[in-house]
């Protein structure tokens, strides 16, 4: 079997490493990118696009251009209310309640889309690495919750990889890092993405990672740096021209892609230049958009933001039980630590030079090739303890959440709670799973209800109902029930609540696999057009040179009629039979192309 891959599934960009003698290694596209933009685009063909090129049309096709997929990914469409004003396609509401993206006049689910994404990663390390890859570990967000892991699991699995475990994206920086160290010491690990903002406390020690808490904030993240511009250039030209560009989806892609860049230069200069030119017209007359952004006033803008990512950070500590200056190390992590104002601000609170010598960008990628070098036994001695990021609980009489498995509890993890009934002769029990830390269990995200039935009639308070809950060491979970009086028992499957059924993540597997046919096929087409292309290029260049030299006009002839023949099969190649008749003319032009320069070689002797 061949080996295990790791993969960063990042909002914006995700990276794809392996491990092959004693460290782990980005695999790089053939152009030598290290870093996929996570951006899946519809073409004007209809087909689907894939990372740098999908993202270079997300400003001219802003509705067919998903991004941030992952903000989406596992949830459902009431979740997601305060996510889908920000983003330029469209969210709809899907089976299950699911939040999906609408391609085409249908639904599509945020999971099958992220799967195009593994799926592009995973050929990529099948090109550079000359072998199939079949297995992977795939880094969340701390913060995700249950239906979010099982929802990327399936996005593997949609593309064809067996998920040997999910690991939270701290912890795998810290596995980078960690390590070679060798050492006993406390870590923060600090990671500003694109969408997510995690903060994790952990406890390193020979060898043995254990995280001591998390926390953080999956709506904050580079893209609210990149909103905060754009809420400004917005202002100041709606002041200049009185046209509100937020209107036009088409500006609005524009504006983003130009406030990202800005921000990307004011982590190196002191000013940067946003220039949009005819990105609006009043009467008639075309508006360019063309401002000056210090980065003083940028540092302004995003303030809240970054005080808001330390206000998660002091939160985090006082769960591990620490103060700032406990923390032995820092480690930044994520493109948007490459602010230097964030960086400024972690080094404040902490009183230490935060740790920077692993790329930020490509630590998490790295640290999961080495959790799947340790599947795959390349790797010994690395124990990884991850923890619960949210509490899991039953609701009980009154609307109450009664906790379970608190948050922070180290996984594996297995509990039971005993419950009973509430009135006499009750013959069955609802049970509702709740996950979060809000006292009501209205106001925490319900993963599942089930019933328990055929509870002999007693009073009220005598059944025994054990309630177990077991959490997986990816952190998901599931849950049983069982009547200690009559031994019924009953299990529930998580994912029933609001995720993909297995049958519909295999229809969506063998639907991938159409695609990739599809695709394939597509690619043999332009292919096949490029060829015919140059080809006819080549011979009429051929021709042209020949005329006035000894070669037989027959042969001339011929030659020009195998030129129009291929011309002809190019006009029309557009189904799959023109496109064989386009293969056999190339082919026939091919050949006496090469009978043709014989005779001119012959003739030059
Ligand atoms: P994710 O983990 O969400 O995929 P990354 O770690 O790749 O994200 O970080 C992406 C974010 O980092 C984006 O918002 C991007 O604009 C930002 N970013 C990348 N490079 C820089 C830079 N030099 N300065 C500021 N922000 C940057
Ligand atoms: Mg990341």
């Amino acid at each position: 079997m061949g080996r295990v891959i790791g993969i960063d599934l990042g909002t914006t960009n995700s990276v794809i490493a392996f491990y092959e003698g004693s460290r782990s290694e980005v695999i790089a596209g053939t152009n030598g990118d290290r870093t996929t933009p996570s951006v899946v685009g519809r073409g004007s063909q209809g087909e689907w696009l894939v990372g740098e090129v999908a993202k270079r049309q997300m400003a001219t096709r802003p509705q067919q251009t998903f991004y941030s997929l992952k903000r989406l990914m596992g949830l459902r469409f009431d979740e997601v209310a305060d996510i889908t004003n920000k983003l330029p396609y469209e969210v709809v509401r899907g089976e299950h309640d699911l939040a999906c993206v609408r391609v085409d006049d249908k639904p599509m689910t945020p999971v099958e889309i992220s799967a195009m994404i593994l799926r592009a990663l995973r050929d990529r390390a099948e090109e550079m690495l000359g072998e199939s890859v079949e297995r992977a570990v795939i880094t969340v967000p701390a913060y995700f919750n249950d239906a979010q892991r099982q929802a990327t699991r399936d996005a593997g699995k949609i593309a064809g990889l067996e998920v040997l475990r999910i690991i939270n994206e701290p912890t795998a920086a810290a596995l980078a890092y960690g390590l070679d160290s060798g050492q006993t010491k406390s870590i923060a690990v600090y990671d500003l993405g694109g969408g997510t903002f995690d903060i994790s406390i952990l406890n390193l020690a020979d060898d043995v990672i254990e995280v001591l808490s998390t926390g953080g904030d999956t709506q904050l993240g580079g893209d609210d740096f990149d909103q905060a511009i754009i809420d400004w250039a917005r202002q100041e030209f709606l002041e200049q021209t009185g046209v509100d560009l937020l209107e036009d989806p088409m500006a609005r892609g524009r504006l983003k892609e130009t406030a990202e860049r800005a921000k990307v230069e004011l982590s190196q200069s002191l000013e940067s230049h946003l220039q949009v030119p005819f990105v609006a017209t009043v009467d008639g007359v075309p508006q360019h958009l063309d401002l000056t952004l210090s980065r003083a006033r940028f540092e302004r803008l995003v303030q809240p933001l970054i005080d808001r990512t330390l206000e998660c950070c002091l939160a985090a500590l006082e769960d591990a039980g620490m103060q700032p200056l406990d923390v032995d190390d820092v480690v930044l992590v994520g493109g948007g630590t490459r602010v230097p104002s964030v960086q400024r601000a972690v080094e404040e609170l902490f009183a230490k030079m935060p740790n920077k010598s692993v790329h930020p960008d490509e630590v998490v990628a790295l640290g999961a090739a080495i959790q799947a070098g340790v599947l795959d036994g390349t790797v010994e001695d690395v124990l990884l303890l991850d923890v619960i990021p949210l509490s899991i609980g039953l609701e009980t009489l009154g609307g109450v959440v009664t906790k379970v498995l608190e948050r922070n509890t180290t996984v594996p993890a297995r509990r039971s709670q005993i419950f009973s009934t509430v009135q006499d002769n009750q013959k069955s029990v609802n049970v509702h799973v709740v996950q979060g830390e809000r006292e009501m269990a209205v106001d925490n995200r319900s993963l599942a209800r089930f019933e328990l039935t055929g509870i002999p009639a007693a009073k009220k308070g005598v059944p025994q109902i054990e309630v177990t809950f077991d959490v997986d060491a990816d952190g998901i979970l599931k849950v049983s029930a069982r009547d200690l009086g009559t031994g019924v028992e009953q299990e529930v499957c998580v994912r029933d609540a609001s995720n993909l059924s297995e049958d519909e993540v295999e229809r969506m597997l063998a639907e991938a696999g159409e695609r990739h046919e599809e695709d394939l096929a597509r690619r043999r087409r332009a292919e096949a057009r490029h060829t015919a292309e140059e080809l006819l290029l080549n011979v009429e260049e051929t021709l042209e040179k020949s005329l006035g030299r000894d070669v037989p006009t027959a042969e001339c002839d011929r030659l020009r009629e195998l030129c129009e023949r291929v011309r002809d099969a190019l006009e029309n190649s557009v189904s799959s039979f023109e496109h064989d008749e386009l293969v056999e003319a190339t082919e026939a032009l091919q050949e006496a192309a090469h009978r043709f320069a014989d005779f001119i070689y012959q003739g030059s002797h």
